[in-house]
C-alpha cells in the first residue's frame, strides 16, 4: 500500500507577455511528491518494493531528485541512501531547501570523496542480492516512461476537449528524461531547451534510452550561452514577470532559460501554447538566497528589487 494518491494535474490558463499561455500544473499533483519527478518515480511508487530494503541514489546535493526519492523511501518504508560529493561547510552546519527537507524525511547522507569512481563501481557491481533498488541521477530511467506517458495523454486529451489541433508543448530539460517520454507519446509537438549541458549532450541523452529519433522533441538553444546552476540577472528578471504576470510561482533553475526561449518562440509563433511546469519551486528557498547574496555583493541589488 503506497497511501497516496497522484491526481490528473490541472491546466490553468494565463498570460505570458500579453499572450495566452496554458500551464500544466505539475507542481500541484502532490504537496510533496511533484512535479517531472513524481512522473518520474510514479512507477516505483505503485510497484510493490517489499523486496528491497533500501532505495540508493547519488547526484546534487540540492536534486529535486533526492528529495522526491527520499519522499518515495519514506511512502514505501524503505531506506534511502543518498550519496554526494563532500558538501561545502555552511550546508553541512545549516542544511536548507531540498536537503533540508530530504534529510528531515529521514535521508542517509553518505560524503564520498572519490565520488566519481564510487558512483561508477556503484553501478557496475549492482547486484540484486543486496535488496538495493539503485536509481541513475535525476531518474534517468526506462521505468519513467509509464509515468511520462500519463502526461502526455493528459495533454491529449486537454488539447481534445479545447479543441486544439496542433499545440506547442514546452518541457524544460535536465537529463532529457521528461521531454523524451511526453513526445514519444503527444500527438503535438514538444519543444524543450538543454539546461545542463549543449544540444548535443541532450541528443545523447535521448539515444541512451530511445533509439527511434522520430519521437525526439525539438530542441531550441538560447541565442546566450548559460552554465547550469550560475546566476544571471536576465534569470531572476523573468522569473520574477513571469511569477507576477500568471500568479503562478515558478522555480529558478530550469525554468529561466526555458522561458527566454519561450519567449523569442512566442514572437514568430501563432498557434497555441502549453507550458509543463515541473515542480521544484522547494528548491527556490536556496535559489533565492543565493541570488541576494550574490547580487548584494554586485551591487545589483536595487535594480533586480529583491
Ligand atoms: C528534474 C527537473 C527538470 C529536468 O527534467 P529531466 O527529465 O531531467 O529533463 C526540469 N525542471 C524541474 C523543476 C526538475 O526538477
Amino acid at each position: 500500500m503506497t497511501g497516496i494518491q497522484l491526481n490528473e494535474s490541472p491546466v490553468e490558463e494565463t498570460k505570458f507577455k500579453g499572450r495566452r499561455l496554458w500551464v500544466k500544473r505539475d507542481d500541484k499533483i502532490h504537496p510533496f511528491f511533484n512535479g517531472n519527478k513524481a512522473r518520474k518515480f510514479k512507477s516505483y511508487l505503485e510497484m510493490d518494493l517489499s523486496a528491497y530494503r533500501r532505495i540508493v541514489s547519488y547526484g546534487g546535493h540540492q536534486s529535486n531528485a533526492m528529495y522526491s526519492l527520499a519522499a518515495l523511501a519514506k511512502l514505501k518504508g524503505l531506506v534511502f541512501d543518498y550519496y554526494v560529493k563532500p558538501l561545502p561547510s555552511f550546508l553541512e552546519s545549516q542544511p536548507a531547501g531540498n536537503l533540508k527537507y530530504a534529510l528531515e524525511m529521514g535521508m542517509n547522507m553518505i560524503e564520498v570523496k572519490n565520488y566519481h569512481e564510487f558512483i561508477e563501481q556503484l553501478l557496475r557491481n549492482n547486484r540484486s542480492d543486496e535488496y538495493q533498488l539503485i536509481v541513475r541521477q535525476g531518474g534517468a530511467e526506462p521505468f519513467a516512461e509509464i509515468g511520462l506517458k500519463e502526461l502526455a495523454e493528459e495533454i491529449n486529451s486537454f488539447a481534445n476537449r479545447q479543441g486544439i489541433k496542433n499545440l506547442a508543448v514546452f518541457i524544460p530539460s535536465g537529463t532529457g528524461t521528461s521531454s523524451l517520454y511526453v513526445s514519444k507519446h503527444l500527438h503535438h509537438t514538444v519543444y524543450t531547451t538543454p539546461n545542463v549541458g549543449s544540444k548535443g549532450y541532450l541528443y545523447q541523452q535521448f539515444s541512451q534510452l530511445e533509439t527511434d529519433s522520430s519521437f525526439y522533441p525539438e530542441v531550441i538553444e538560447s541565442e546566450k550561452k548559460y552554465v547550469y546552476g550560475k546566476l544571471y540577472p536576465e534569470y531572476f528578471r523573468i522569473w520574477k514577470s513571469v511569477s507576477d504576470e500568471t500568479g503562478i510561482e515558478f522555480e529558478l533553475l530550469y525554468d529561466p532559460k526555458t522561458f527566454i526561449v519561450l519567449e523569442a518562440f512566442m514572437n514568430q509563433f501563432e498557434g497555441e501554447v502549453l507550458y509543463v511546469h515541473s515542480g521544484g519551486t522547494i528548491g527556490n528557498e536556496t535559489m533565492l538566497n543565493r541570488y541576494i547574496r550574490h547580487f548584494k555583493n554586485s551591487g545589483e541589488f536595487i535594480s533586480l528589487q529583491l
